[in-house]
């Protein structure tokens, strides 16, 4: 029997979210997560999507991502998907930084997992939850490939003009303080999508990117390699986020510190939790916020226009950064569901040869289509992202390799 099978595993710092798929045919078998691992009432939500499909739910206590992985091997199990099948062929794990050492999917052993633990400085939110579930994972399946696939690959061929942050060069280079990029599975997958969907190839078309969920980047994306993006060190750069600043001046931070007297961690959690849309209206729910303009909430209104410009600003910077752009594709969360916000970013730009026809951005569909007028000079799509789908393809690729 072939092993065609890929289990996709992405664990969280309280979380652990998973998907089975076939690879011989790209079906995905079951998905599910466990939440709140380690609190009193965890919760394990697992759906079977083969025949027909089914969900269960359970909820008690899950100590740690350990007993959380052990509780998903025996919900597949219980479907007569179970880790032991001959069928799995590999567990794909995302991994949220790869630094720059690790530019493709990567066959964990020793060494590698050492690497990413070098890493967890410059990820200590992400990296350390990654890392045990692959320790986890082996320790269930040590004979079966354990593949790490990285959020920051597909931003690794950024150019230093783009990469390097204008800061003392040894001082950057001691800390490794450079710009890395996230959400790269979602940008490749989603060049690779709007290509296709404008019949071409992905070297023959230069892409803007608008991953638009709670978290949020852009990406220019040229003949199908990277070239910018807009989060850097950190996922806190770049655009307007659920609740995350994106672009601030760093002055701000000294300026928390000196004059509020607000300690790191305090403006670290100021930036990172309690900013962006949250920090702006209270919301960090697009629906919420757009239902709130329609009743002429100032606030709401106030933090959509900022979301809009930021964005704004990216689709102009990223044309310049590719000369030509074809196409602009939305995708994740908001990009894929909220019409204002893709009619917002694109009125006024067709200077830029950009535009969006009022009756294909009101469509809702979980189909990736374009949603520009015939004859637009350049392309303006929505393409629904898969991270785990364009994690399990390039898993299987290497490991048929
Ligand atoms: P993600 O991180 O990709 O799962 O995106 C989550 C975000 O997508 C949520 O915080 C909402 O702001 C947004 N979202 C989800 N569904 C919709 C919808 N139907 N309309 C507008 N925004 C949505």
């Amino acid at each position: 029997m072939t092993a065609t099978r890929v289990l996709v595993l992405n664990s969280g710092s309280s979380s652990l979210k998973y998907q089975l798929l076939d690879m011989a045919d790209g079906s995905k078998l079951a998905t599910g997560l466990v939440e709140r691992i380690g609190e009193a009432a965890s919760r394990c939500v697992h759906t079977l999507l083969a025949h027909g499909g089914s969900t269960r739910e359970q909820s008690g206590h899950i100590a740690d991502h350990a007993a959380a992985l052990k509780a998903v091997a025996a919900e597949l199990d219980a479907d007569g998907l179970g880790l032991d099948s001959p069928e799995l062929a590999a567990i794909g794990h995302r991994v949220v930084h790869g630094g720059l050492r690790f530019t493709a999917p990567t066959v964990v052993d020793d060494a590698v997992l050492q690497e990413i633990e070098r890493l967890v400085p410059v990820a200590p939110l992400h990296n350390p939850a990654n890392i045990i579930g692959i320790r986890t994972a082996r320790e269930l399946r040590p004979d079966l490939p354990q593949v790490a696939v990285f959020d920051t690959a597909f931003h690794t061929t950024m150019p230093e003009s783009a990469a390097r942050y204008a800061i003392d060069v040894e001082t950057a280079d001691a800390h490794r303080i450079r710009r890395y990029g996230f959400h790269g599975t979602s940008h490749a997958y989603v060049s690779r999508k709007t290509a296709a969907l404008l019949g071409r190839t992905p070297d023959e078309v230069n892409v803007i990117v608008l991953h638009l969920g709670n978290g949020a980047s852009a990406s220019a994306v040229a003949g199908g390699v990277c070239v910018d993006t807009s989060m850097g060190l950190t996922p806190l750069e770049g655009l307007v986020m659920g609740t995350r600043s994106g672009d601030i001046d760093p002055a701000v931070i000294f300026h928390l510190t000196r004059v509020a007297g607000m300690s790191v961690d305090e403006i670290d959690a100021l930036l990172n939790k309690k900013s962006g849309l949250v920090g702006l209206c209270g919301d960090n729910d697009m629906r919420e916020i757009v239902r709130r303009m329609d009743e002429g909430d100032r606030r709401a209104e106030l933090a959509f226009a900022i979301y809009i410009h930021r964005l704004k600003k990216y689709i102009g910077a990223y044309t310049a950064v590719l000369g030509r752009v074809d196409a602009v594709a939305f995708t994740a969360g908001v990009g894929e569901n909220s019409a204002p916000v893709r009619a917002a970013a694109v009125a006024g730009l067709d200077g830029l040869g950009l535009a969006v026809d009022a009756g294909l951005n009101a469509v809702r569909s979980d189909k990736a289509r374009l949603i520009s007028p015939e004859g637009s000079r350049v392309a303006v799509a929505v393409v629904p992202t898969d991270e785990e789908r364009e994690i399990a393809q390039q898993v299987y690729a290497l490991v048929n390799d």
